[in-house]
């Protein structure tokens, strides 16, 4: 789908962008002034004056203030402090402390930017794949240790782009103590065990995207055997190697940018693990989390703090830079500073499911 919002970010800062009606032949962006300056509406916060449009095509009345993050919200602008406190590892309950705000306020701000992400990274995936790709799986957990799961990743090897995130419950084994095996008993009773193909679905999900920009490029794993079977079971264009997952991850490992990143991952969780009501009591919330770093790591920030050596651009390029979606690292306002409608972009059932927050394995009920 061609859309007109399919725009340098600075470009979309003139409003009205689109018109919200998503029957309008104006839905998906224009050039063309398609719209009438309406009147104004007084508002208690600011900006206090709300300009208000009509749009030429389809009569719908709308005003400035739909096309911010702030739409309908009685607290205005946090969200960008929300967003960099969070992804710097503190949790919502801090944030909300420094922010002099309910809780409840920060989760509603991370969903709506987890959601709104999701939006923009869609405009800005590349056609084709420039380097090979490593994959694996992070092992962690969402509310309690009796329910582990996999964060599924997919990594450029060169940029550190993250290509995909997908979540894979999984039913706890090993070593548990006699209570522990009590308590998994009775949780395996009321709610039956997660499903135990996700990790080769979520895998073949991935794959399978990969593959349609991937061709001739190289996808590293280890030797886990779902992501075997997820090679083999379509035909796949990509090469597969796999490393053997004794051998030192080193820089000289392809699975090394996993490595990296996962031990961000490690930082970022262990944090939010302190606090009882943290992010990932459920499953949503943790992806929303997850699905906001993508968007930080990828186009907010350069690939390495730090000089390299032998990569002079690490520490000013974006890992967006690198594969040729970005030109340069974007501000909160390049990605959020407008608020795009879900009807704007095509979504396939998978990111349905995570915009509408559907978990159907969940064992948690979900907060507004
Ligand atoms: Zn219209």
């Amino acid at each position: 789908m061609s859309l007109g919002m399919n725009k340098k970010p600075d470009q979309l800062q003139s409003i009205p962008p689109y018109c919200p009606n998503f029957r309008c032949q104006f839905h998906h962006g224009t050039d063309y002034k398609f719209y009438v300056k309406n009147g104004c509406i007084k508002t208690e916060r600011p900006p206090t004056k709300n300009q208000r449009y009509l749009c030429k095509s389809c009569k719908t009345q709308f005003s400035a203030n739909t096309f911010t993050l702030d739409f309908r919200k009685r607290i205005a602008a946090i969200s960008e402090q929300v967003l960099h406190y969070s992804m710097n590892g503190m949790s919502n309950n801090s944030i909300a402390r420094l922010l002099d705000v309910a809780e409840g306020t920060v989760r509603t701000r991370l969903k709506e930017m987890g959601h709104q992400s999701l939006l923009f990274e869609k405009e800005h995936l590349p056609d084709k794949l420039n380097e090979d790709v490593a994959y694996d799986g992070f092992e962690t957990f969402t509310y309690s240790q009796f329910s582990p799961c996999y964060v599924n990743t997919a990594v450029g090897s060169h940029s550190m782009f993250i290509y995909h995130n997908t979540f894979s419950p999984l039913n706890r084994k090993g070593r548990m103590t006699n209570d522990q095996k009590i308590k998994n008993q009775n949780l395996l009773k009321e709610f039956g065990p997660y499903p135990r193909d996700s990790v080769f679905k979520e895998s073949l999900y991935v794959l399978k995207n990969l593959a349609l920009i991937g061709a001739g490029r190289t996808l590293f794993t280890d030797e886990h055997k779902s992501y075997l079977r997820a090679v083999k079971s379509f035909d796949f264009k990509m090469n597969h190697q796999t490393i053997h997952s004794t051998v030192r991850r080193d820089p000289s490992n392809p699975l090394f940018p996993i490595n990296r990143l996962h031990n961000l991952y490690r930082h970022f969780f262990s944090s939010q693990h302190r606090e009882t009501i943290s992010f990932q009591k459920h499953e949503a919330a943790l992806l929303e989390k997850i699905q906001l770093m993508k968007i930080y790591r990828n186009f907010m920030n350069a690939k390495f703090v730090k000089k390299n050596k032998f990569d002079p651009h690490a520490h000013e390029w974006s890992p967006a830079m690198y594969i040729g979606v970005a030109d340069k690292i974007l501000k909160f306002r390049d990605i959020f500073g407008i608020r795009r409608m879900r009807t704007q972009i095509r979504l396939d059932s998978k990111e349905v499911s995570f915009m509408n927050r559907q978990y159907p394995y969940s064992r948690q009920k979900i907060a507004a």
